[in-house]
């Protein structure tokens, strides 16, 4: 998996991705027991671990960065690092 940058606020390794479902409900991180059987659907979202330290710190670990959900991993990863979409 691609490495993702370091926060610009807090420049801290404090971004990760969060699995979700397609209601926007966390079930834990990347490799965890729903990602292997998404019986609900599968999303993925930017997370900021800390409470409040940071500007873009959220309020729980559950809590999206923005309440954006990527299709997958590689658009979530190409978000935060500002990598620009492949067409199609
Ligand atoms: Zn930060």
């Amino acid at each position: 998996m691609a490495e993702l940058k370091s926060c610009p606020y807090c420049h801290k390794q404090a971004v990760f991705i969060g699995v979700h479902d397609d209601e926007g409900n966390y079930h834990g991180r990347i490799g965890c027991d729903y990602e292997n059987d998404a019986w609900s659907g599968l999303c993925y979202a930017l997370h900021h671990e800390g409470w409040g330290e940071c500007i873009l710190c959220t309020d729980g670990e559950e809590q999206t960065m923005g309440g954006v959900l990527f299709d997958t991993i590689d658009e979530a990863v190409d978000e935060w690092n500002g990598t620009p979409q492949k067409e199609g």
